[in-house]
C-alpha cells in the first residue's frame, strides 16, 4: 500500500467506489467518468507504478488479470460475440497518457459510438 496512491486507497476501501469485483490479488470499479457504456478498471491490490516496472517475475498476476476481463466484460454489459466486444487499455507514464501512476486496465465497451478519450 503506497499512502499517497489514490487507487491503493480505493483497493483498501479508504476513498469510495463503485465496486464490481473483488478478490484476493485485485479490485475492479466503475470509471468516474467513463469514456463508453461500460468502463470498467481493474487494478492489482499491490503498488505498482505502471508497466514500466514489470518484469519476467509479474508473468503470473498479469496474465490472471487479463482473464478476468472477458467474464468482468460479460458481467458488466459489453456484447456479446464478434459483432460486440470491448477495449482494454493500459496507459503507461506520462507520454502514455497514465494519469493515476498506479497500474490500470481499462475494460471499456458497450453499443458505439462512444467517446476516444481512453
Ligand atoms: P486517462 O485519464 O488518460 O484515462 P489513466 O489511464 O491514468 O488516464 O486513467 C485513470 C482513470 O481513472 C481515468 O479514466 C479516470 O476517469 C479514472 N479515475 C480517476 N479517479 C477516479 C476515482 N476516484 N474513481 C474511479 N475512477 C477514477
Amino acid at each position: 500500500m503506497n499512502n499517497n496512491c489514490l487507487f491503493c486507497k480505493i483497493a483498501a476501501g479508504e476513498i469510495p467506489s463503485k465496486k464490481v469485483y473483488e478478490d484476493e490479488n485485485f479490485y475492479v470499479f466503475h470509471d468516474i467518468n467513463p469514456a463508453a457504456p461500460v468502463h470498467l478498471l481493474v487494478i492489482p491490490k499491490h503498488h505498482v507504478p505502471s508497466m514500466q516496472e514489470i518484469g519476467p517475475q509479474d508473468a503470473q498476476w498479469l496474465g490472471r488479470m487479463m482473464t478476468l476481463a472477458p467474464k468482468l466484460a460479460a458481467e458488466n454489459g459489453c456484447t456479446p460475440g464478434p459483432e460486440g466486444g470491448f477495449r482494454l487499455v493500459v496507459n503507461t507514464g506520462v507520454e502514455g497518457g497514465q494519469e493515476v501512476a498506479h497500474l490500470h486496465m481499462h475494460i471499456i465497451g458497450g453499443p458505439r459510438p462512444w467517446d476516444k478519450r481512453a
